[in-house]
């Protein structure tokens, strides 16, 4: 049996992107390729807050009690090694058991299942068909992979989600999103190591794959414009969308508002956060 090293597994809101408003139960896996910790800094700067809390680590037993950060990646323990014993390896029946436990109806009515991270589609693409095909999860109709764009489809994992694109006419289909947050300089990532365009092209083979860029300056946004084009040149066909970052820093120049005018400047689409005005962010939301 598949185990996946589980960070965090919630039933909340979508806030975000394409299902936002839509119940779901989300599965964050541990582990990521990036730290973001450019995230609410000046541009050159990088958050330490992450490093800061990992030295009180050890303080800690559960994942809602961690500090929040303001600055670099929000979901920090879900990466950071020094937070690894927050998150149990658990084999993928303990994981439908749980979500079992925390769906309103302990089976899947029109809920949604997000698997986000960390990065997902690192070593987990090995466990997921173990989850998915468990007989409990048959209910389910919708998934979302939540990475950053950057991890290509095992062969193996790429087949199992062709399976279920070949079944569009029977009981058995099941609509797949890529929710591709493909990070922008302002993260403090490479430009060449975060922007993928033949990995996410490669996405829209298996499911409905768009993008989204958490934009905080007029300098993000230039640096999405380049983006979408080198995606655009690459072939990529799907929605793009605009998110103002959470949280409340001094160095944010756009507001939401002005987020969602500079996508309507340009044909892309507006991404709220509602798990801020609803949940403040907090951890489980
Ligand atoms: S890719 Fe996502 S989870 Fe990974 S460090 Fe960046 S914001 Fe955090």
């Amino acid at each position: 049996m598949s185990k996946i090293k589980v960070a965090e597994l919630f039933y909340s809101i979508q806030g975000e992107g394409r299902y936002m408003g839509v119940p779901s139960v989300f599965l964050r896996t541990f582990g990521c390729n990036f730290k973001c910790a450019g995230f609410g800094m000046p541009r050159g700067e990088l958050s330490g807050e992450a490093d800061e809390l990992s030295e009180v680590a050890h303080m800690f037993d559960r994942y809602e009690d961690l500090p929040l950060v303001s600055t670099g990646c929000d979901s920090y323990a879900s990466w950071h090694p020094d937070f690894k014993n927050l998150s149990p390896m658990l084999e993928s029946a303990a994981i439908v058991d749980r979500i079992m436990a925390i769906l309103p109806k302990q089976r899947w009515e029109d809920e949604h299942l997000v698997i986000t991270g960390g990065e997902p589609l690192l070593g987990w693409q090995r466990a997921y068909p173990d989850l998915l095909d468990h007989p409990s999860m048959q209910g389910l109709k919708e998934i979302t992979f939540e990475t950053n764009g950057t991890q290509k489809l095992s062969p193996d994992f790429a087949s199992y989600l062709h399976r279920w694109k070949s079944h569009h006419d029977h009981d058995f289909f099941r609509e797949v999103t890529f929710s591709v947050s493909a990070k922008l300089p302002g993260s403090g990532e490479a430009w060449a190591e975060a922007i993928r365009p033949e990995v996410v092209c490669e996405y829209e083979e298996y499911g409905n794959t768009y993008l989204k860029f958490v934009v905080a300056t007029e300098e993000d946004i230039r640096d999405a414009e380049r983006a979408v084009a080198e995606y655009r040149a690459a072939g990529f066909d799907g929605h793009v969308y605009l998110m103002p970052v959470g949280g409340v820093e001094s160095v944010y120049t756009l507001n939401a508002k002005n987020v969602a005018l500079a996508a309507m400047q340009r044909g892309w689409r507006y991404s709220d956060r509602l798990q801020l005005p609803l949940f403040s962010n907090a951890w489980g939301t």
